[in-house]
């Protein structure tokens, strides 16, 4: 087959053409959610250029299988044992155990992804199922010499590597980008680069998961997870793995580091890193407390769809700055190229040369380092083609829509059903009382009175332009 995808592989620091192991095929991998929080927009940006990245592949014909992993034991800041556990922390702040904490969150995240039309990958992996690969891994590494018992703790020597810094020359400069913060020395550590593969003596004595091992009671380090469930359901040999820029150091740095001294052979050839979406005051974290959600943005009355086009009008190798004026902005051409999408006829003769010329020019701009923006100009373009009649556009639509998956060719759902005046009226001054509720900060009343409208079948929304209903049932 025509390997003519072309992306910015991160590991040659160049715009190259993917050409994966095995004709036809794509083993690829994506760092998964840490689940101790709500997936903040900025995660999703990642996750929907993914997305976008799994289906160009598969448009274009590729038969991809695409792995991800669930963070759910306990997460470092840093490789030291410093910083704090933030699946414990998020227990300790709602009250719940860690297992109910991940899969809260596990759920919440798959729920955003439905929402932005991300597909679920093929493999799912909670790190907590893997636990007899990641000791499996530490053993080997033991027994090859790349790995050291230290303070009760077994630690990676980078030292027995050629090569460590693989993503980037080692200039401090450089790795600004990708540093996380919060690194501290840990002073059983015989080179500054090593990490934790497996803790058993952690300050954190109420540690919630721990497990039997040949060193101890303890837990995997930070990134052997990726490295085990990886190799688990794709095996030696992988094309493709993606995360945002804050994973190329330490994350993927030490993934490759551990995975090819346990494999003895070259592992990843192709690394895809997304950049940040930022704010007004910069890069988003979980851990900063306040952070937008998809939840967030429907409270606000933006449809997760046109986050998801805001994200493809722009290049996923720029950082992206999030705004509720650009949102607006967005909102109003989605809303109109989908009501023309809509307006055209489907009852002519699709016109297939056509069809194949205004494909190819999609699969193009897609294949020129995943440049969606223009994928969507090429959207417009066409629907502005004189030459095109309206079934065959349609039709292209469509087509596009499985890359774009902005359901452009999708009616409506919520058909407004005819409200007699007097439920209307009801309606009307029960939203007045809850306004009157919610100034007094009678915030339970509030809640009891959109309660009792949803249990009437009308689903009220607090948007920036007022309240607004529906009926839903
Ligand atoms: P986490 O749940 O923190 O492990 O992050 C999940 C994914 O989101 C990883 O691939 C991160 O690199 C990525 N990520 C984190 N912050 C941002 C951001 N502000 N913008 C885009 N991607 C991000
Ligand atoms: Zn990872």
């Amino acid at each position: 087959m025509d390997n003519k995808m072309k992306f910015f592989n991160t590991l040659t620091k160049k715009v190259e053409q993917f050409v994966p192991n095995e004709e036809g095929k794509v083993a690829m991998y994506t760092c998964g959610p840490t689940v101790y929080h709500f997936a903040h927009i900025g995660n999703l940006r990642s996750y929907i250029m993914e997305d976008v990245l799994e289906k160009s592949l598969r448009y274009i014909g590729y038969d991809v299988k695409r792995v991800m992993n669930i963070t759910d034991v306990g997460h470092l800041a840093s490789d030291a044992d410093t910083g704090e556990d933030k699946m414990l922390k998020g227990a300790k702040r709602e009250n719940k155990t860690v297992m109910e904490i991940a899969k809260f969150y596990t759920d919440a995240f798959f729920e955003d992804c439905k929402k932005l039309n991300i597909k679920r990958p093929d493999v799912v992996e909670p790190a907590t199922n893997c636990i007899d690969e990641f000791i499996h891994m530490v053993e080997v590494l033991l027994e090859k010499g790349y790995a050291y018992i230290a303070g009760e703790n077994v630690y990676f020597d980078t030292s027995k590597l050629k090569e460590y810094h693989i993503f980037f020359n080692h200039n401090e400069d450089e790795l600004l980008a990708g540093v996380r913060d919060d690194v501290s020395e840990d002073i059983n550590k015989k080179n500054k680069n090593d990490f934790v593969l497996w803790f058993t003596k952690s300050k954190f004595e109420d540690q919630a998961l721990k497990w039997d091992s040949p060193w101890g009671v303890g837990y995997p380090g930070w990134h052997i997870e990726c490295s085990g469930i990886s190799i688990k359901h794709l095996g030696e040999y992988m094309d493709l793995h993606c995360g945002g820029v804050d994973n190329i150091f330490p994350h993927h740095t030490n993934e490759v580091a551990q995975s090819e001294a346990y494999l003895g052979h070259k592992w990843c050839n192709y690394w895809f890193h997304v950049h940040h979406l930022n704010d007004k005051s910069g890069k988003m974290s979980k851990s900063k407390g306040e952070f937008l959600t998809v939840s967030l943005l429907e409270s606000k009355g933006i449809n997760p769809l046109v986050y998801r086009m805001f994200c493809l009008q722009s290049h996923y190798r720029k950082p992206l700055e999030f705004s509720y004026e650009v949102m607006d902005n967005v909102a109003t051409a989605y809303t109109k190229l989908k009501k023309k999408v809509l307006e055209l006829k489907k009852d002519e003769q699709v016109d297939k040369a056509k069809f194949d010329e205004y494909k190819t020019r999609f699969e193009d701009a897609l294949c020129n380092d995943l440049n969606t923006s223009s994928a969507i100009t090429v959207v417009y373009d066409m629907l502005k083609a004189t030459d095109i009649n309206d079934t065959t556009k349609y039709e292209l639509v469509k087509s596009y829509d499985y890359v774009l998956s902005l359901d452009l060719t999708k009616e409506d759902e919520v058909e407004t059903k005819a409200v007699d005046a007097e439920l209307e009226s009801f309606i009307l001054a029960k939203i007045e009382e809850r306004a009157a509720a919610k100034k007094e900060k009678d915030f339970a009343k509030a809640d009891a009175i959109r309660d009792e409208l949803l249990a009437k079948g009308v689903t009220i929304k607090d948007t920036r332009e007022g309240v607004k209903w529906e009926i839903t049932q």
